[in-house]
């Protein structure tokens, strides 16, 4: 099915007053109307939504609460690509969901949201309205980060605590209207990554959201708007506050989703490659134009990707990420773990790498050159020899493909080429 929008886009504003919608209408058509969403008719393919969350969502409306597919689910449907999973917001709170479903369970101490639990391990996940923590609540007036977020609130407030306008989208199953009170279908239609509010305010709220950018650009290949891009490039070390788990965890999204070598890219180009691994992008900016080994392994794990079904190995794309420069750290040392430990060492640090993941990286690539010229020894009968013969393998067949295949992406595209021509021998001192 095509994008049901584009050229059919109808024109917004629509109010909604006046049709009845059980017991709570009145309530739920006033709190509408008082923001004014922008709402638009849009078909999309019933057979797309996933049917126990359109069940879910059914449920609570005929039980007189507002409930909505929200978030990432809406913005896949309307760029046509299939969700990962489907969320629902809902002004029932978390005790009435539960209530109404007896598969369910309640989970999370800091915001509680529900779990509607169904075949095949499937999980709609609903969550109540909630909205943007008060400044003397949730942060301090010179410091934007915020720490407490467990407000509940109306639907309108929940749209605008979220982060990007395309993820800020509410869908309503039976009307079949998305209601927009974040600009967000605009957004959409042109492929623009823009945040809800001043893109400098959100990413200090929450630097991981500059990685959530990145993703969302490189993954949807969607452009960044240049406000949200000059805030990323100067809000970057901000993420050197962030909660270290969950900028580890970003990370494995910009490597396991299908768009490594463009995520990467844009976060080289915007520094924030230099705040969270300088050791890479010290040695990317050292490489000579002719040395693009990394972004053509970069290439392969996104090219592998599309070919199997199954999901990569967290420790294969670590190591196809640090491969290169860890070689590199590693030539002439007479202890190459030893040399990989010290390399790695940092890197764990900052972001956390739990060690099942880093301690296989480093033996792995230590063990390289010997897998490479085929003498194994011992090593050949260990556990870890099959995925160690699998980096060795994907960075044999990036040295092999035709060059073009790492050819830059929409982002260096559209900048011109201007990343490659820098040259530098350290990380930026102001990153
Ligand atoms: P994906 O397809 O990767 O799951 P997603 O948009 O569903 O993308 P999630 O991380 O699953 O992303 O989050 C679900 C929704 O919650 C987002 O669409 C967004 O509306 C909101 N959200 C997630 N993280 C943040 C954040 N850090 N700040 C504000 N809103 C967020
Ligand atoms: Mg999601």
């Amino acid at each position: 099915m095509p994008p049901p929008f584009a050229s059919e886009l109808p024109p917004p504003p629509e109010t909604t007053e006046g049709e009845d919608r059980g017991p709570l209408a009145e309530n739920v058509t006033e709190a509408r109307a008082r923001r004014a969403p922008d709402i638009y008719p849009v078909e999309l393919d019933e057979d797309s939504i996933d049917p126990d969350a359109a069940k879910v969502v059914r449920r609570l409306v005929r039980h007189g609460y507002e409930a909505y597919l929200v978030g990432g689910c809406v913005r896949d449907l309307l760029v046509d690509r299939r969700p990962k999973d489907f969320d629902v917001a809902t002004s029932a709170r978390p005790d009435d969901v539960r209530r109404l479903f007896r598969n369910s369970r309640i989970i999370g101490r800091r915001f509680r949201l529900v779990h509607v639990l169904f075949g095949g391990g499937k999980v709609i996940e609903t969550a109540t309205f909630r909205r943007a923590p008060e400044e003397s609540a949730g942060r301090d007036a010179d410091d934007l980060l915020i720490r407490n977020d467990n407000v509940f609130g109306e639907a309108a407030e929940d749209a605008q605590r979220r982060d990007f306008t395309a993820n800020g989208l509410f869908y309503d199953i039976e009307r079949r209207e998305v209601i927009d009170w974040v600009k967000g279908m605009p957004d959409i239609e042109r492929r623009a990554v823009q945040t809800i509010g001043n893109p400098v305010v959100r990413f200090l709220e929450d630097p991981v959201r500059i990685l959530r950018a990145i993703k969302f650009s490189a993954r949807l290949d969607f452009g960044i708007s240049p406000e949200v891009y000059d805030a990323i490039v100067s809000c970057r070390s901000a993420l050197r506050r962030a909660a270290k788990p969950r900028l580890f965890e970003e990370m494995l999204r910009l490597l396991r989703e299908g768009a490594a070598h463009r995520s990467i890219w844009i976060a080289w180009e915007t520094g924030v490659l230099d705040v969270l691994l300088p050791e890479l992008s010290t040695y990317l900016a050292d490489s000579l134009e002719s040395e693009d080994v990394v972004w053509r392994i970069l290439s392969e794990l996104d090219r592998r990707l599309a070919e199997e079904s199954q999901p990569l190995d967290d420790t294969l794309l670590w190591a196809a990420l640090l491969v290169e420069p860890m070689r590199e750290a590693c030539i002439g040392e007479r202890d190459r773990v030893d040399a990989a430990y010290e390399f790695l060492e940092p890197i764990v640090d900052r972001l956390n790498v739990p060690r099942r993941i880093a301690d296989p990286v480093r033996r792995i690539v230590a063990m390289l050159p010997r897998i490479e010229s085929g003498r194994l020894g011992r090593f050949a009968r260990s556990a870890l020899y099959p995925l160690a013969a699998d980096v060795a393998a994907l960075r044999g067949a990036s040295l092999e493909r035709a060059p073009e295949s790492s050819s830059p992406s929409a982002a260096e595209e559209s900048d011109g080429g201007r990343r490659r021509k820098r040259r530098r021998r350290r990380p930026r001192a102001d990153a």
